[in-house]
């Protein structure tokens, strides 16, 4: 259970962690844990004052001895179509984005993972930001809830599309995923969480196994490794032959469809020819995919210059994959006017 200078992470404690603490630390029996998970996790009420069927003991413990830490919310941008995007900063300082998704009445949550990300990949904003660090259980949690709060409902679908890697911070992704499923804690399905990953194969490998059948997505964009290398500094450490094997003992595991990301640069990736070349790397899998325009984003000076693929370049290569008989999607953009967008998060803001 984590605690840090005596008191407990709240936001951060597992459903058996709060059963412990109430019990165990607080001789208070054991309703009390549902009914603070509730106040928390249902109706997201983080201030122990108002959660006005606890007794006043029990409110001063859980402000003392376990106090919820939720993020600063710093900014809120509403876009066009609909889309949200929060900018948050942590206790320690630093800063944070994430984005609410509508989908005609459907709200999905992208949540980040890690401030920045180590990864590097050549047309994403937070990779060209920097890394500074992984996200803490209760970090991740907090900005989940917090957006929900602002809402006003609950939201159906959670994306870990935001910023960072989450299967480089597997360990908090997965015991945050484990509290916002617990049915006495958000009680949000498996099937309605997304974890989508560059391609760490030993982090595929434990979601294969993890006890939350979670989906998962994987950033392809590229099907061979010397293309997907210069796009992809990660695919050097794990090469297309290890993350596909990985892929197929996921769904091997799970029995899940997995999806594909692509994002079509101009002249990079978009040949039609790679979309037969990426039939044949995946085949069997019964993969679906999304293919999304690149949302262009400010890179560094002395860097090569992306172009997002225009419209007939689109055409061809979704053409291609139609003949293919892959099942695709043209994902729509959204929230590109508040530049909230697929990869478009940054830290520094
Ligand atoms: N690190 C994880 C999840 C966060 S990125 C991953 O890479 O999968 C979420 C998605 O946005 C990934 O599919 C990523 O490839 C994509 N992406 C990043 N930058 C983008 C950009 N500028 N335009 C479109 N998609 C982008
Ligand atoms: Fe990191 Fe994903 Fe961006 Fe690559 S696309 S730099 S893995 S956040």
């Amino acid at each position: 259970m984590k605690m840090e200078n005596g008191v407990y992470d709240a936001l951060a404690l597992s459903y058996e962690d709060w059963e412990k603490v109430v019990t165990e630390v607080w001789k208070e029996p054991r309703f009390r844990a549902d009914q603070i998970c509730q106040w928390i996790y249902a109706k997201k009420v983080f201030d122990p004052h108002a959660m006005t069927n606890l007794s006043k003991t029990l409110r001063d413990r859980l402000i003392y001895e376990s106090p919820l830490k939720v993020p600063i919310q710093i900014k809120t941008q509403q876009s066009r179509d609909g889309t949200r995007k929060y900018l948050w900063r942590m206790e320690d300082g630093s800063q944070m984005e994430s984005v609410l998704l509508d989908h005609g009445g459907h709200t999905t949550a992208c949540l980040s993972s890690q401030i920045g990300c180590p990864l590097d990949c050549i047309f994403c904003a937070t990779g060209q930001s920097g890394y500074v660090r992984d996200m803490s259980v209760g970090e991740i949690t907090g900005h989940f809830l917090l957006m929900e709060q602002r809402l006003g409902k609950d939201v159906g679908n959670v994306v870990f599309m935001g910023m960072g890697e989450p299967l480089l911070n597997a360990r908090n992704v997965f015991e945050s995923i484990r509290i916002l499923n617990h049915p006495k804690m958000r009680n949000l399905g498996g099937r309605h969480i997304t974890v989508s990953t560059s391609g760490i194969v030993p982090g595929i490998l434990d979601l294969a196994d993890f006890e939350v059948p979670v989906r998962l997505s994987v950033s392809l964009h590229a099907p061979n490794d010397a293309l997907r290398g210069k796009l992809m500094p990660v695919n050097r450490r794990y090469p297309l032959s290890a993350l596909v094997e990985a892929m197929r003992y996921y769904k091997k595991r799970t029995g899940e469809r997995i999806t594909i990301e692509y994002t079509l640069i101009d002249g990079l990736n978009d040949d039609p020819q790679l979309a037969y070349e990426m039939a044949a790397l995946l085949d069997g899998l019964g993969v679906y995919v999304n293919i999304i325009p690149w949302n262009p984003i400010s890179r560094g000076p002395g860097t090569e210059e992306l172009r997002r693929s225009p419209e007939g370049r689109v055409r061809a290569f979704c053409a291609a994959l139609t003949e293919l008989r892959i099942e695709f999607e043209k994902r729509r953009e959204k929230g590109t006017d508040i530049l909230a967008a697929c990869g478009q998060l940054a830290a520094a803001n």
